[in-house]
């Protein structure tokens, strides 16, 4: 478990050296007022939300009495976490979709969504709302189960070091690409879901896992797109240029805001329709 603590730290070195030496754009690199937001708000959520959490974590584990297990042994606790990965990826593909479905939901998912440009820092864009109501969703599941300790904390470390992998601007593992996805939700995969296009954007909802996608109809192959040059971001916010975290924080407050790629489908997508090549 130790070592597993390390993931993201090594993750982050790997990552930012693909970035910094395989970009996928150039764009993304010289954006200081980008990541001041999506790092500010990554400051709010680990204060705000994520003390919320673990204070009904730890509140709820002592009613519970859950332990730490760590003399489960090896076998049983890599499979206990294998388990624990795949539901919560499962639970967290649909709360994605919901995300994107519910319009009041979706106020507050633009706002990661808003990102112009991608890099690993957008990983880090979520308004609090969305993480607070997703956290509490998930401390429910762990305490109604019972999960150990042990898994939470591995599945959080390797849901932490992917979601920074795959917003990451980089073209690095290009050629890993189309096996990886068969399984996995690769950064290509994911890149696919921020773009403005509505078609493409709400498709792709998986995190970790790339089956549930194609388990329930919303898997787009990234090889089927023809888009020239994709853009990334939120149509009707990507005029205002780059938000700053005050804007972010109240953007789904906002009375006029009414902006939203719920309903669009691909007939009413205003930007350049998808074309596929069969
Ligand atoms: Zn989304
Ligand atoms: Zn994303």
């Amino acid at each position: 478990m130790l070592t597993l603590a390390y993931l993201p730290i090594v993750a982050f070195v790997i990552i930012v050296s693909f970035e910094l030496f395989w970009p996928r754009s150039t764009d993304a690199r010289s954006d200081v007022h980008r990541w001041l937001s999506n790092i500010a708000l990554y400051i709010t959520n680990k204060f705000g939300s994520r003390g919320i959490y673990l204070l009904l974590l730890a509140g709820g584990m002592k009613i519970n009495g859950a332990q730490s297990a760590t003399d489960d042994g090896l076998l049983k606790a890599a499979s206990i976490t294998l388990a624990v990965l795949v539901l919560f990826d499962v639970l967290d593909y649909a709360k994605h979709v919901m995300l994107h479905r519910v319009p009041f939901l979706w106020r507050f998912h633009q706002v990661h969504h808003s990102d112009s440009k991608l890099d690993f820092t957008s990983q880090f864009r979520f308004h609090p709302f969305e993480m607070l109501l997703s956290m509490t969703l998930d401390v429910s599941l762990i305490l109604l189960l019972d999960i150990p300790v042990y898994a939470i904390t591995a599945v959080a470390l390797i849901g932490l070091t992917w979601g920074m992998f795959q917003h990451a601007n980089t073209h690095a593992l290009k050629g890993l690409d189309r096996y990886a996805r068969l399984l996995l939700v690769t950064p290509n995969l994911h890149h696919t879901h921020h773009y403005t296009d509505a078609a493409a954007a709400n498709k792709n909802f998986g995190v970790i896992f790339s089956v549930w996608d194609r388990l329930f109809s919303s898997y787009l192959s990234p090889g089927s797109l023809t888009l020239d040059t994709p853009q990334y971001g939120v149509i009707g916010l990507n005029d205002k240029g780059n938000l700053n975290p005050i804007d972010l924080l109240i953007l789904p407050f906002q009375a006029s805001n009414t902006v939203t790629q719920v309903g669009l489908d691909r007939d009413q997508s205003p930007i350049k329709r998808l074309n596929k090549k069969s």
